[in-house]
């Protein structure tokens, strides 16, 4: 059984309509809809939850994070993002989607500003799966069609990924980076963009597909303590 937990902020849903009409029980609830499985529990957390739902344990019982977050990054006490992190580099396995790559937790594991450009004009988008070997990618058959999402734009302030699975190519004519793996100490993150909270993304069956691909390949196979520095006897 992979244990995921998905934290979403869970503000636009409750503070804008146009959001509650596409996630009348926020996007958390519509990632955990598709992802639980006889192989996959799911447990959420929000901004609504004491420690954000995000205790110590609730860490170290979790395999696989999944990260939403959009206009209340800042909410996120930097004692809790730190915690992500450690649990991080310890071995947890991370997914980042679309907003999400100015999240705290994604800025601590990147170590860059994590910028983009953007711009929100309904634009159609063509999510090119370019590394299609990836397991993440499996299932998908060259690209996802998005007929709306907002436009996100290069240059993307990371560092430059493991692995590039996918491309995003918009109406407009850019381009992004749209699916990221990176290994950080013991654990594997996946950014991907796809998932504009007024657009019903996450009920493309090829979104939530890839989504599905990067929990099993961000399941951690090994966890330890990658902060402590042994000192140890010769073999
Ligand atoms: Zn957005």
């Amino acid at each position: 059984m992979i244990r995921v937990t998905v934290f979403n902020e869970f503000v636009h849903e409750r503070t804008e309509e146009r959001v509650r009409n596409v996630y009348p029980e926020g996007i958390h609830m519509a990632l955990k809809g598709f992802l639980e499985s006889d192989e996959i529990s799911v447990k959420t957390a929000t901004l609504l939850d004491e420690e954000c739902g995000l205790t110590e344990e609730v860490l170290n019982d979790t395999d696989v994070i999944i990260w939403w977050g959009h206009m209340a990054h800042e909410k996120v006490p930097d004692e809790i993002a730190e915690r992500v992190q450690k649990a991080v580099l310890n071995g947890m396995g991370a997914i980042f989607l679309h907003s999400a790559h100015f999240s705290k937790p994604f800025r601590l594991l990147m170590g860059t500003p994590c910028s983009l450009t953007w711009r929100e004009d309904g634009d159609f988008e063509r999510v090119w799966a370019v590394n299609p070997a990836h397991p993440i990618a499996q299932g998908i058959d060259r690209f996802i069609y998005l007929p709306s999402e907002e436009t996100y734009g290069e240059p993307f302030m990371v560092p430059e990924p493991d692995e590039t699975v996918f491309i995003g190519g918009y109406e407009g004519g850019e381009v992004f980076r749209s699916g990221l793996c990176y290994r950080r100490g013991f654990g594997k993150i996946f950014y991907f963009q796809p998932g504009h909270e007024t657009n019903p993304t996450f009920f493309v069956p090829d979104i939530q597909r890839v989504i599905k691909n990067a929990v099993y390949w961000a399941n951690p196979i090994y966890r330890g303590d990658a902060y402590n520095c042994p000192h140890v006897k010769k073999p």
